[in-house]
């Protein structure tokens, strides 16, 4: 998608500081992170939100949980836990309409979140 910020990000056409990538999705850095670890983990092939999703994209949609999980254990975020977050709509705080998975850790997550 011409104007999405992620997707230009997945084609390296707009720098990130990128994590980990494979064919499927890609993790980087939060540009303005919410917690001392804060990544996103995109899928490369646009897809608006969660609410998006169809049955095709079952698969991809458990890569981006599975990078996710094995992100986190790179990056040391077991021990004291993590939490991912998928905003989905406006009104659920979505601002990027390319589907993203916060991970997030470093600091004391309350609960529920705000
Ligand atoms: P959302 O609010 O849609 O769930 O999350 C979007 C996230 O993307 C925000 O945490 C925001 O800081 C991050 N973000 C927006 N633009 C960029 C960018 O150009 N580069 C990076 N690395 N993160 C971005
Ligand atoms: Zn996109």
């Amino acid at each position: 998608m011409k104007d999405c910020i992620f997707c230009r990000i997945a084609q390296g056409e707009v720098p990130a500081k990128i994590l980990k990538a494979d064919e499927h999705v890609v993790v980087f850095e939060d540009i303005a992170p919410r917690a001392p670890t804060h990544l996103l983990v995109i899928p490369t092939r646009h897809l608006d939100s969660l609410a998006a999703c169809r049955d095709v994209d079952r698969e991809l949609l458990g890569h981006m949980l599975a990078t996710a999980a094995e992100a986190a254990r790179e990056v040391g975020l077991e021990e004291k836990g993590y939490r991912i977050v998928l905003n989905t709509g406006a009104g659920a705080g979505q601002t990027v309409f390319h589907i993203h998975l916060h991970i997030l850790g470093g600091r004391p997550l309350a609960w529920p979140p705000g």
